[in-house]
């Protein structure tokens, strides 16, 4: 196979992201995917651009989350005028719904996070939530309001990329999954694929929950699944604008009238069934949130596999071997982290420098790890 200039081992969002911005700046580059690309996570996904930490254990991804934000309306033009295609993207907001008396010390605290973060948020009663979205429950307590968050439809823009990325100039190769590091030395020489060997000077791993599998992987991004189960609803009497949060549930709606309505997090390995206990959680969630929905059509279940890392943080950057990246680990993110994934790998590759600080998400800090362990 002839050589590129770069290749990536994973055509999801994040491998399609990367080689199109790898592509727009001239460079010969190539995607093998196991499978049909774009198929896993980043079609499993809710698909929504929310940088809200989720709690302080999450503040060192802030500054990158926020960097995302402001890449994204630049970034979805770039795809949308290349390949005349919409990917579904809402700037609605958000709502942060407590259905119970004792939610003032969280909304306090959920507010405090949000403002600390310099994301606006503000205090809702139930009735004034009830305003913005009627269709809302009366148990309502109170809410916390994110006026700048927003989604896009995952699977539109997944594709929408691939194509952009196609359109660039990028070889996507479906069935030809990477089996190992090619290396010599200290030295990432390019990819053993299913097919044989392909050379390039850079070779970025963005194969989600999968890459810990490619071998001579795992040390640097040591990813496992993590399943989330989702469903698409209809119902003809609800119109829902924002996202809506309960808890880790959430509805989600989309311009052609679905509500994605998950989700759960279950450590069981590359399992993706879809079982009665996480449908049954599901719709609970929904239809205390919005009565309405008991009279909805399920239009689809699925399941997907988010790539997890051990600290729950994605996994970026250069190794200790000449020209291996990684870009994985995105977790519950990865949409939110697209732009500025691509933005900064882009940035390494053509003048090893990037415009934000992604020394928190190195690959190289799981060595430490075990270093200092004495493993
Ligand atoms: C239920 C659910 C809801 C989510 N909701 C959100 C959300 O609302 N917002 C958000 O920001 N994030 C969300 N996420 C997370 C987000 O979807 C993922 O972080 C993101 O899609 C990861 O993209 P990826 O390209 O790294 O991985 P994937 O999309 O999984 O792509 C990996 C690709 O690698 C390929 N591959 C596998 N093995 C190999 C191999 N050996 N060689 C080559 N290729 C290989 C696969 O076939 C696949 O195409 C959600 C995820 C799930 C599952």
């Amino acid at each position: 196979m002839k050589p590129y200039d770069a290749v990536v081992a994973g055509g999801g969002l994040i491998g399609a992201s990367i080689a199109f911005e790898l592509a727009a700046e001239g460079l010969r580059v190539a995607v093998f995917d196991a499978q049909n690309p774009g198929r896993e996570a980043s079609w499993a996904s809710a698909g929504m651009i929310s940088p809200a930490p989720e709690s302080s254990e999450m503040a060192s991804l802030l500054p990158i989350s926020l960097a995302s934000v402001r890449l994204y309306p630049e970034f979805i033009r770039r795809v949308e005028d290349l390949t005349g295609r919409s990917v579904g993207y809402r700037k609605d907001g958000a709502l942060d719904l407590l259905l119970d008396e004792t939610g003032q010390a969280e909304i306090d605290e959920i507010l405090a996070l949000h403002r600390g973060a310099g994301l606006r948020a503000e205090a809702l009663s139930g009735p004034e939530a009830r305003r913005i979205e009627p269709a809302l429950t009366s148990e309502l307590r109170a809410a916390v309001h994110r006026p700048d968050e927003a989604s896009l439809d995952n699977r539109l823009f997944t594709e929408a990329t691939l194509e952009a990325a196609r359109r660039k100039g990028v070889e996507i190769f479906a069935g030809n999954g990477s089996e190992a590091l090619w290396t010599d030395g200290d030295v990432c020489k390019g990819l053993e694929l299913q097919s044989g060997r392909v050379e390039a000077r850079w070779t970025v791993i963005a194969a989600g929950c999968f890459s810990a599998r490619i071998k001579g992987v795992a040390a640097y991004a040591p990813v496992t699944p993590a399943k989330g189960q989702m469903m698409a609803l209809r119902c003809d009497s609800v119109n829902l604008k924002k996202d809506l949060w309960l808890g880790h549930m959430y509805l989600v709606p989309r311009n052609d009238g679905r509500i994605i309505a998950g989700s759960t997090v279950e450590y069981e390995g590359f399992d993706r069934s879809v079982t009665v206990a996480g449908m049954k959680r599901i719709l609970s969630g929904a239809t205390k949130l919005v009565p309405a929905l008991e009279s909805a059509r399920i239009e689809e279940t699925w399941a997907g596999l988010r790539p997890d890392s051990p600290d729950h943080l994605p996994i970026l950057g250069p190794t200790d071997l000449d020209g291996l990246l990684i870009a994985t680990g995105h977790f519950r993110s990865g949409i939110l982290l697209t732009p500025v994934t691509a933005r900064l790998i882009r940035e390494w590759v053509t003048t090893q420098k990037v415009s934000e600080d992604w020394a928190p998400f190195s690959p190289m800090r799981f060595q430490r790890v075990r270093q200092s362990r004495g493993a």
